[in-house]
């Protein structure tokens, strides 16, 4: 995977508060609050990207497919119809971790 494909999600009222007690902290230092004061500026400036809650859902309703005899379940969240080896719900995005309900 290419590294300007990768985007990871950050909690940014934590990091740019981390960085804001580092600039209160760094009141004897120019070089600590001009440092810490350019950080807060780019960490503001950072793109924002469009998320969804991550959905959670176990497998129910296990069953063979009458034509194929291959195996099957059905997402808690969506009901559609998923491998039952499968991570993630293909009909809705729900993750296959057994937590109940489609939160
Ligand atoms: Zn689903």
């Amino acid at each position: 995977m290419e590294n300007d494909t990768l985007v990871r999600l950050i909690d940014y009222a934590a990091l740019r508060e981390k960085f804001q007690r580092r600039l209160d902290a760094s009141n004897q230092g120019m070089l600590g609050e001009a440092y810490y004061s350019a950080c807060l500026e780019l960490i503001d400036e950072a793109p924002a990207v469009d998320a969804v809650e991550l959905r959670h859902a176990m497998p129910v309703k296990f069953y063979s497919d009458p034509y194929t005899n291959r195996l099957f379940t059905t997402c808690s969240a969506c009901d559609g119809k998923i491998g039952p080896k499968d991570k993630w719900c293909k009909h809705c995005g729900a993750r296959m971790d057994g937590e109940d309900g489609d939160t």
